[in-house]
């Protein structure tokens, strides 16, 4: 197999685009597509102060490397979940990626600030550890973005994790979850930074061949909550139609973002204001990471008053500042 640009041997394969290049110029056929989604879509411009949601996975490395190699200013920023030593791992490989590359990065750190893991949140507020891990980053991505003056959030989506939602949304026809799918979300409100997804023309494999090619060392564990997740499912049944049919996930989702999302684009506005306990964006009078917090803290006074063995808490998170970007949750 030759590169198409030089003939010299290829490295990568993308038969999406009956493509093949070497290292280097796949190197630039991925810049180009990074570049031109953020340009497509508005995303954000050099002038605007970016900050990345680093897991230490290839995506979010690879997304942070592509925007400082394009001349972005891209700050990470690297939550520390709690979650063993999976979390471990992926902050060590951040750490040593911004270290290796003079990247500036902000570490917030869940256990520490809220006295438990988002685990332990989870199990406190009986919800499923992917809802209480999603709803605090969702959190702590908007409040530290609003706290260090930072204009965008961008986060390492890929195609195949793109295509994976719109299958879901799509089986379950979730109108609202559709009309709001979008590699950008606008702010809304004063305190709710813009979203954005700059690898949504980047398939999976293609972010991973990215890191190789560029010495980017990247966790490659998946969080062991992940297992059995139905987004692997649907990335799963993806990958069956992408053999047999090359192009079918970049069909899928471009082709609603070319012509599904303008049909849906009529709902309704939600309006937000800001909680009252944090002043983080929301649509009720509490935001939903308040009231989550809130309610393990309570959950884990009870249990205590009851004598039984109980991790610390944080004194309510109220004034700590707190949440999500908007959903009433
Ligand atoms: S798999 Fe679930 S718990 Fe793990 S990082 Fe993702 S959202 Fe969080
Ligand atoms: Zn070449
Ligand atoms: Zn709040």
């Amino acid at each position: 197999m030759r590169c198409q640009r030089c003939r010299g041997d290829a490295a990568v394969e993308i038969r999406r685009h009956h493509a093949a290049f070497c290292g280097d110029h796949f190197i630039e056929f991925f810049d180009r597509q990074v570049q031109r989604a953020i340009e497509d879509e508005r995303m954000f411009t050099r002038d605007d102060r970016v900050l990345v949601a680093v897991s230490g996975g290839k995506d979010s490395l690879a997304l942070w490397d592509v925007l400082r190699r394009l001349g972005y200013a891209a700050t990470g920023l690297y939550i520390n979940l709690g979650i063993g030593g999976y979390s471990d791992e992926s902050h060590r490989k951040t750490v040593a990626y911004a270290g290796a590359h003079g990247a500036d990065l902000l570490v917030a750190d869940i256990p520490r600030e809220f006295g438990m893991s988002v685990e332990e949140l989870a199990r406190a507020t009986r919800r499923v550890s992917c809802s209480a891990c999603g709803l605090s980053k969702r959190y702590l991505f908007n409040r530290v973005a609003i706290d260090h003056g930072f204009t965008v959030v961008a986060t390492g989506h890929n195609l195949d994790d793109e295509a994976a939602v719109l299958l879901g949304n799509l089986l379950h026809w979730q109108t609202d979850y559709l009309a709001r799918q979008s590699p950008v979300l606008p702010s809304t409100h004063p305190t709710l930074a813009r979203k954005v997804k700059p690898l949504y023309r980047i398939a999976e494999r293609e972010a991973a061949a990215y890191a190789i090619i560029r010495g980017i060392d990247y966790i490659v564990d998946e969080c062991p909550n992940s297992v059995g997740a139905k987004s692997l499912l649907y990335k799963e049944a993806l990958n069956l139609l992408e053999q047999a049919s090359p192009g079918a996930k970049q069909s899928l989702y471009w082709g609603f973002l070319e012509r599904g999302r303008a049909l849906l684009a009529t709902q309704d506005a939600v309006t937000l204001r800001a909680c009252v306990h944090c002043g983080q964006p929301t649509t009720a009078e509490v935001c939903a990471f308040c009231r989550m917090t809130e309610r393990a803290a309570e959950r884990m006074r009870v249990q205590r008053l009851r004598g039984a063995a109980a991790p610390a808490v944080a004194a309510p998170i109220g004034a700590a500042g707190a949440p999500d970007s908007g959903g009433a949750g």
